[in-house]
Parts: structure tokens; sequence; C-alpha cells
């Protein structure tokens, strides 16, 4: 089945300040391929009023933010930026978000490929690159046409505080958030809080793909099916690939399109399929972000990523030893059976036993990158919706987030 993406020049339209980490050029890199993928329904992004995202943002927050976008624009913080079409910029992520609410309801998941991110942005605050948090406001939504239980999968590399701040108070919402550990903004401890309806992994840098794999496998799939939702939102950031500037997770490609197509098998295998919609949250390595999303497409549609896997043999990988620590370290935190159980690596004996913990072997390494991809600039397409040059990262920024 093809994901409908939802994407198109109105996200060139969010200046930032020269080498801000978060500019129009990851879109644009994004768009490019998207409009040449082949196995997705591209449409185009559904603009909405600031009427869309009333229940989720304070009204003195968000007159404050359009004022600030009619002055021309400016800073809300260090990290965090707006210029004059800013506010309609991310309320078009947030629109198209409510629009696709419709076609996944039917079946069909859906991804909007936007920007600004969003799920750093709480009830009257916005921060790290965020103004509106486009996922919490499909939630809202979702729950106002009468759904009870939805859950939100965040694996951007930085904790989704906002999100988690204002479905805290939704009991219809769980969250969880796979999340650098220790990283930006520093909240987000591993553990569970009320009862498992909010979970939050911190995850060692440099982890890679495997045993982030073994990870979203033995916490993340058991927690969604505890949590019985109707409906899966995916908070899809992609900083923690590991050519991104602003995470040290050492993901790739391939480990995106696994953990989409695991999200939506399970989604598939339920009695009547349960619907899901990702948001694009951070990622800001323009070429990796667009491997990757393409990837995530592909696994969301059941599809393999014929000519999309990542390029490059996976550098660094959490060893087999600090693996086991780290799911020791969470028996306390969870309350997962195989945590606890007596593990057959001493006969359950002692804290060792959990040679069954350990993840699998590397695969196969990845096929090599076919010449044509990715897919030649277009410069038509690079020209698209930019309302000045977009500025490129350079090393050494330290911006927080995204
Ligand atoms: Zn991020």
């Amino acid at each position: 089945m093809k994901p409908i993406v939802y994407s198109g020049p109105v996200f060139g339209h969010h200046p930032t300040p020269e080498h801000h980490p978060e500019h129009a050029g990851r879109w644009t890199r994004l768009y490019e391929v998207l409009e040449r993928h082949p196995g997705i329904i591209l449409k185009d992004p559904v603009e909405t009023g600031l009427e869309a995202v009333r229940e989720v943002h304070d009204a003195t927050y968000l007159s404050d933010l359009a004022a600030l976008c009619n002055a021309g624009g400016g800073s809300l913080d260090a990290d965090t930026w707006v210029g004059p079409r800013s506010l309609e910029v991310a309320l078009a992520a947030s629109g198209s978000a409510l629009d696709a609410l419709d076609h996944v309801l039917e079946g069909t998941p859906a991804f909007i490929a936007g920007r600004p991110p969003g799920h750093h942005a709480g009830r009257a605050r916005a921060m790290g690159f965020c103004l509106i948090n486009h996922v919490a406001v499909a939630a809202r939504a979702a729950i106002d046409r009468g759904a009870r239980r939805i859950a939100i999968v965040d694996w951007d590399v930085h904790h989704g505080n906002g999100t988690q701040d204002l479905v805290s108070a939704w009991p219809e919402v769980s969250f969880l958030s796979l999340h650098q550990d220790g990283h930006w903004p520093g909240t987000g401890p591993t553990g569970d809080v009320d009862g498992g309806r909010l979970r939050n992994l911190g995850i060692p840098s440099r982890t890679g793909h495997e045993a982030y794999l073994e990870v979203v496998r033995r916490l993340v799939l058991p927690w969604l099916t505890r949590q019985t939702p109707e409906i899966v939102l995916v908070s899809a950031g992609y900083d923690a690939h590991h050519e991104d500037p602003l995470g040290r997770l050492s993901l790739e490609a391939r480990t995106y399109h696994q953990f989409a197509a695991m999200l939506a098998s399970w989604c598939r295998d339920r009695t009547g399929t349960v619907p899901l919609l990702a948001v694009l949250e951070g990622g800001y390595a323009p070429e990796a972000l667009a491997r990757s999303v393409l990837a995530t497409l592909d696994g969301l549609g059941g599809t393999e990523p014929d000519r999309l896997p990542d390029m490059e043999e996976p550098r660094f990988m959490l060893s087999q030893d600090s693996f086991l620590a780290l799911t020791r370290s969470w028996r306390t935190a969870f309350p997962e059976p195989w945590l606890s159980a007596a593990g057959s690596g001493n006969g359950g004996q002692g804290p060792d036993d959990g040679a069954d913990l350990a993840p699998a072997p590397p695969s196969p390494p990845p096929r090599a990158m076919p010449s044509d991809w990715p897919p030649a600039r277009d410069d038509q397409a690079q020209a698209a919706g930019h309302d000045a040059a977009p500025p490129q990262p350079t090393p050494g920024d330290h911006y927080g987030g995204g």
C-alpha cells in the first residue's frame, strides 16, 4: 500500500539564521526525492488557521507568535526563530496532519514531510526549533473524533519533552520516546511514568543499528501492544542518523526502514488495521534525511527499499557487553518479563543472566549505492519556495535540538 505524503513549497518559507541546522535546504532536498519516488502518493500541504491548534496551545502564546511574525520575525530563544510566514508554515504541517487523519482512519498510512518540527513545543512555549506541536494537534483531533486510546512513538534523537508535557494531562494518549541518553534538553530519564502510559528510553550514544532495533523489539512493540491503541502516531525525527550533526546514536537509513516496517506490521496485525500517521521532526543532514525518510516510507508501505538501504558499513556499534549492561540497568525500570526472569546465560543465578538479550549478529554488509542514488539535484525543484538561500550548517555550531 502506497503511503500518502504531504509536502510542498510552503515549507520553504520558514527562514532561520545562517548556519542554523533547521534550514529550508533540508526540506528542499527531501522534496526533490519525494517528487521522484514512485512508491508514494504525494499531496499538497493543507494550510489551516489558528483555530485548528487552539485546543493544544495557549491563546496568548499563539497571539504573541502571530504578532512576532507580523512584525517581520525574530528569535523566541537562542535556538528558535521565526520569519514573516513561519506561523503559516507551521500551521500547514499541523493542518496536513489533521487532513491526513481522514486517510489513515481509512487504513492508508500517511507521513507529513513538513517543517519546522514540533515535539519540543509546549502549551505556551516554543522550544528547540519548534513552534506548534503537530503530533499533539493530531492526537487532540483524534480524541475529538472519538478515539479513546492513542499511542505516540517518538524516535527523534531528542526527548519529545513538549509532547510528553502536553499529553501527560490527556489520559487517552500514551507516549514513548527513544532518545539519546542525557542529550539536550536533558529531560526523559529512562523509565515508566503513570503505570507505563508514558515511557522513556534513554539510548547510549553510538548504540547503532542492531542494538537499537533490539530495544525496539523488546521494549517498544510490547509496550505498544499493552496500550491497545486505536491509532498510532509517530514523531519521526532523523537526527539519530550517523551522519547527523546533532545526534550520536549512529543509526542508518535501514534502521528507520525496519522500525517503520515493524510498526506498520504491528498495525496491520491487529483486529482491523490500526491507523498510522507519522510527522517529520528533526534530521539535519539533508542527504541522510532524504534517504531515511524514503526508507521509512518503504517500511510503512510494506515494501523493501530496493535502492535505499544505508550506504555505509555501520561504523559504531554498542558492544554485546555494553548492551547487556544497559539491559541489566533497566531491570528495575520496566515490567517486561524478559528483564526480570531468570535467563539462560548462567542459569539465572546472577546479574549476568541474559545472554539471550544480546543483539542479533550484524546483518550482511549493505549493498553498494546505485550510481543513480540519490537522484541528481533538480535546479528547478531546488529553487522552489525559498525566501532566501538556505544557510548550511557548519561544524562547531551548538544548537540545542529540534
Ligand atoms: Zn531532534
